[in-house]
């Protein structure tokens, strides 16, 4: 079987989604790729979780072809592919209908930070896509999903801000595996419930000062970063 470590690892992935409450029924998937082997692992189409098992987790190439696997992949294989054909450094994608974070992408508004918790993990607003058009509704509509995803990032690092909102649908949430993109996908829903509560406790709040985001988000990520062990130990290894 190829790829068992990354089969297992995506398992895992799904199964968190469930386990933190972002899933009803099958509306979520999430997959992890093997830039090595160019092999993306992927949740099957409409598997009821509890049946999932690491042999059911379907390997496609980056054009979508089905390398092993008996079942078809999730119908949102062709967005996730888009990810990571467009953010080289992507090595997991996790896709929800989570309540919060859905209510915003309905809304068509992104997500500011108002908060230390969001500026930890997103370095500015959650940004929305714009809608679909009918002509990429009536096409290649999950392709053309991708594609919306990743024009709402143009001149914004998909590195820094690992999530997006699709107008009308929910969001999408990514990392340097699949294990990340799940747990970016729980930290998301949290922050959306958070800025919800904060505009309607003041529908006037604004957003978290700049130096108090950067300083939040930087101590954690990139080269600078001292937040837990993981950057000491990367630099000292340099
Ligand atoms: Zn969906």
């Amino acid at each position: 079987m190829l790829l068992s470590i990354l089969r297992e690892e995506v398992l895992a992935a799904n199964l968190e989604l469930v386990r933190q409450g972002l899933v009803l029924f099958t509306f979520g998937n999430a997959s992890g790729i093997s830039r090595k082997d160019g092999l993306v692992a992927i949740k099957p189409s409409g598997v009821p979780y509890e049946e999932l098992t690491p042999e059911k987790i379907v390997i496609t190439d980056l054009a979508g072809r089905v390398v092993e696997s008996n079942l078809r992949p999730s119908s949102d294989l062709p967005t996730h592919l888009e990810i990571y054909r467009r953010f080289p450094n992507v090595g997991g994608v996790a896709h929800t209908h989570s309540e919060s974070a859905s209510a915003w992408a309905q809304a068509g508004r992104p997500i500011p930070c108002f908060g230390t918790t969001h500026a930890d993990y997103f370095r500015g607003p959650v940004p929305v896509t714009a809608p679909l058009t009918p002509e990429q509704i009536e096409g290649d509509y999950e392709l053309e999903t991708g594609r919306a995803i990743c024009r709402a990032f143009v001149g914004v690092d998909p590195d820094a801000i690992p999530a997006v909102l699709v107008a009308g649908h929910a969001p999408f949430t990514w990392g340097s595996n699949a294990t990340e993109a799940a747990h970016n996908a729980v930290v998301l829903e949290f922050v959306a419930r958070m800025a919800a509560d904060t505009l309607r406790i003041n529908p006037h709040a604004q957003p978290l000062a700049r130096e108090l985001h950067d300083k939040h988000f930087l101590r954690k990520h990139g080269a600078k970063a001292y937040y837990g062990q993981v950057a000491p130990l990367r630099a000292s290894t340099k």
